[in-house]
């Protein structure tokens, strides 16, 4: 390497704007679409040597710099949105920052101010942090808050490097976890590696947050990843990171990968079956209680609105994408059925029935339960069928 990575040269650079941004495709696993890109900086130096990230932003870590480098991303990548946003709407794009972005408001005020002044809307970008923000937990918090109130999505990066579990990040506004290429790769170690894997991307989904697997190389980790609910995938198999130029020609010719949302089948499947259980357990407290309680006052008492459970939220969101399929209507009938029943069952319950009405209220519940599963395995192997198809040609 010619340059030699310093602060002062750094600060040269961002002066001579030596800096760009390369953009790396992220894709849907749910409908096979492109849905966005990752910004990842390069130091281009006059001599045309480009030199990666891991080798000058741990130098600017180190200082103050750190803040001016990510504001000159979130500025260029503003201008970049205008073209990118033009060819594709849908694409959001994520920036990385630095924990120490969050110490102070100034990255905060920026992004605010870019809002309100309409030069981007809250929707089409992500910032994606690592555990350095963590560190003061108290600003951090705030400014994050501040960001998360206003509609942008907040990614915890690397996940599965550091030491932060799960629970404690959702302390923290994050809505998408990506989990790191290292982590990733445990698809091709142990049984067990794979299962924390699963566990992993199943407990996010609990939580309610999106994931997000990086460094995928090769098509049998995508379509295993696909298989454990993950909602979106990056990495060198779908594209390495572009230059502006190359990256819009990448989507303006982009042809959707095959559509397979099989995990988030068996994650519907299993919310049900969870949800099932809860009605359940919830009713039999009730009963058994001396005291007349309201469901406001049962704790982990089950979502009774069947657009908001989180069957209902696959339903009318990802589970859109079978909306031709004639047994996705039928879903939504039995779906329908269900919390009806599940409702009368707690009210049933509440009003201090007779074992033998509740027992037979649960049958009926059970048995409702039973065509929700049954129509979502149709869905299932509805996939499967429309896979082989796809094989086949
Ligand atoms: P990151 O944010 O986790 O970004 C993903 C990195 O993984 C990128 O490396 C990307 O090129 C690489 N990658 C993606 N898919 C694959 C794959 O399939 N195989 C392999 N081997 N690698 C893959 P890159 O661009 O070298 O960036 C490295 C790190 O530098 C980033 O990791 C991020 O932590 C940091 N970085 C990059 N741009 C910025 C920036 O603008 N600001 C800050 N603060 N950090 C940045
Ligand atoms: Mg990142
Ligand atoms: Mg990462």
């Amino acid at each position: 390497m010619a340059i030699q990575v310093t602060t002062e040269t750094i600060k040269k650079a961002l002066i001579e704007q030596e800096f760009k941004l390369y953009y790396q495709p992220k894709v849907s696993m749910v409908t096979g679409k492109l849905c966005g890109a990752e910004a990842l900086i390069r130091w281009q130096t006059p001599e045309g040597e480009i030199i990666p990230p891991d080798q000058f932003i741990p130098v600017a870590e180190q200082s103050e710099l750190i803040c001016e480098i990510t504001q000159y991303v979130f500025r260029q990548l503003i201008i970049d949105y205008s073209l990118i946003g033009a060819i594709n709407e849908n694409i959001k794009v994520s920036f990385n920052a630095s924990g120490k972005d969050f110490h102070n408001d100034h990255l905060t005020t920026l992004i605010v101010n870019a809002i309100n002044s309409k030069l981007i809307e809250p929707h089409q970008f992500e910032i994606e942090v690592t555990e350095t923000v963590l560190i003061d937990e108290e600003h951090a918090k705030a400014q994050l808050n501040t960001l998360s109130n206003l509609g942008v999505a907040i990614a915890m990066d690397d996940f599965g490097t550091g030491h932060s579990g799960l629970v404690e990040l959702t302390k923290w506004p994050f809505s998408i976890l990506k989990i790191d290429r290292s982590f990733v790769v445990s698809i091709n170690k142990s049984n067990k590696e794979r299962e924390i894997l699963q566990a992993t991307i199943r407990m996010a989904h609990q939580l309610s947050m999106d994931v997000v697997a990086e460094g995928i190389e090769d098509e049998a980790t995508y379509r295993v990843l696909q298989e454990y609910g993950c909602k979106t995938a990056q990495g060198f198999w779908i594209s390495k990171p572009l230059p502006l130029t190359q990256f819009v020609c990448f989507v303006r010719d982009y042809n959707d990968l095959s559509a397979m949302p099989i995990g988030l089948i068996y994650m519907a499947q299993l919310d049900h079956i969870q949800w099932k259980k809860n009605i359940i357990d919830t009713a039999l407290f009730l009963h058994s209680s001396n005291e007349n309680r309201s469901l406001d006052n049962v704790r982990g008492c089950p979502q009774l609105d069947h657009k908001k459970c989180k069957l209902g939220q696959w339903y009318y969101n990802e589970g859109a994408n079978f909306k031709h399929i004639p047994v996705y209507a039928q879903l939504e009938k039995v779906h329908c059925e269900l919390h009806q029943i599940g409702a009368d069952l707690l009210q049933l319950a509440q009003n201090k029935c007779s074992m033998e009405t509740l027992s037979s209220a649960i049958q009926q519940l059970t048995e409702k339960s039973m065509s929700v599963l049954y129509d979502l395995q149709l869905l299932e192997n509805y996939l499967h069928i429309d896979q082989y198809k796809l094989d086949d040609k």
